[in-house]
């Protein structure tokens, strides 16, 4: 049933909106990334990683890992208010959480590696688009990684498992789960739900999740490789 099904946007069930990643975008940081996808825009810089010299908040066995997610306040519709709150509080941590398991933090210790997130445009699906970005922007760093973690929201509208939502479908749709896997070893890094889905409807939605982050994975590795060259 999902093969006739054709969303708003004219996309098929599986499609992904169109993606542009690029890295090396800003010269003042030590890595960086931007990331389109439909009308998302977001910005990653990394800085670090840098000796933190206060004692209470280093760790003697690894670097601290700090991310920021900030939407700028043209970057949705309705002005938004600049400076933090409990959804950018959220995703900060969250996307800090989906990216530690593929750092070498541990060769680092008693440093700090920041990862400024800004959400340029936002258009649903930012918190998956930080994850991507800032994975990339920490390879561009040159900092070590088991592997580039991928991200991508699935869910269901209007009774169909769909990948990548859009604003409008995350807002009227049944469900939302955006899911952040390690390609490499398949692990799942991040996961979110919000609304309902049957168990049958969960592994509809896992395995369009598994496709979408490895087609991401295969974006980001070919982002990477054109800067560093490789093949
Ligand atoms: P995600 O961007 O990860 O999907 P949400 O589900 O919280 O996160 O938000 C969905 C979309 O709703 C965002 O991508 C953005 O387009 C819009 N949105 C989020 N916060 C605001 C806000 N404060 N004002 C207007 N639109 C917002």
């Amino acid at each position: 049933m999902n093969e006739q099904f054709i969303r708003k946007d004219g996309r098929p069930f599986n499609s992904l909106r169109n993606m542009k990643m690029e890295i090396g975008v800003l010269n003042n940081a030590d890595g960086s990334a931007y990331i389109e996808c439909g009308n998302n825009k977001i910005l990653v810089g990394v800085y670090g990683p840098k000796e933190l010299y206060s004692k209470k908040h280093s760790k003697p066995d690894g670097a601290v890992l700090r991310c920021k997610y900030n939407m700028i306040p043209f970057s949705v519709t309705e002005r938004k208010r600049p400076g933090p709150d409990r959804r950018s509080t959220e995703i900060s941590k969250l996307i800090s959480e989906a990216i530690t398991p593929a750092i070498f933090l541990e060769k680092y210790p008693r440093s700090s590696i920041d990862v400024s997130i800004e959400v340029l445009e936002a258009e649903g699906g930012t918190r998956c688009l930080g994850i991507v970005g800032a994975s990339l922007a920490l390879a561009d760093a040159e900092i070590p990684m088991k592997d580039l973690i991928s991200a991508c929201a699935v869910g269901k509208v209007d009774n169909h498992i769909v990948v990548d939502l859009s604003e409008e479908e995350d807002q009227t749709g049944q469900a939302d789960m955006p899911v952040a896997i390690m390609p490499r070893t398949g692990e799942i890094t991040f996961l979110q739900m919000d609304g309902n889905l049957s168990v049958p409807e969960f592994e509809e939605a896992m395995q369009l999740a598994y496709d979408g982050c490895y087609y991401i994975n295969q974006l980001q590795q070919q982002t990477l490789l054109k800067k560093y060259g490789g093949e």
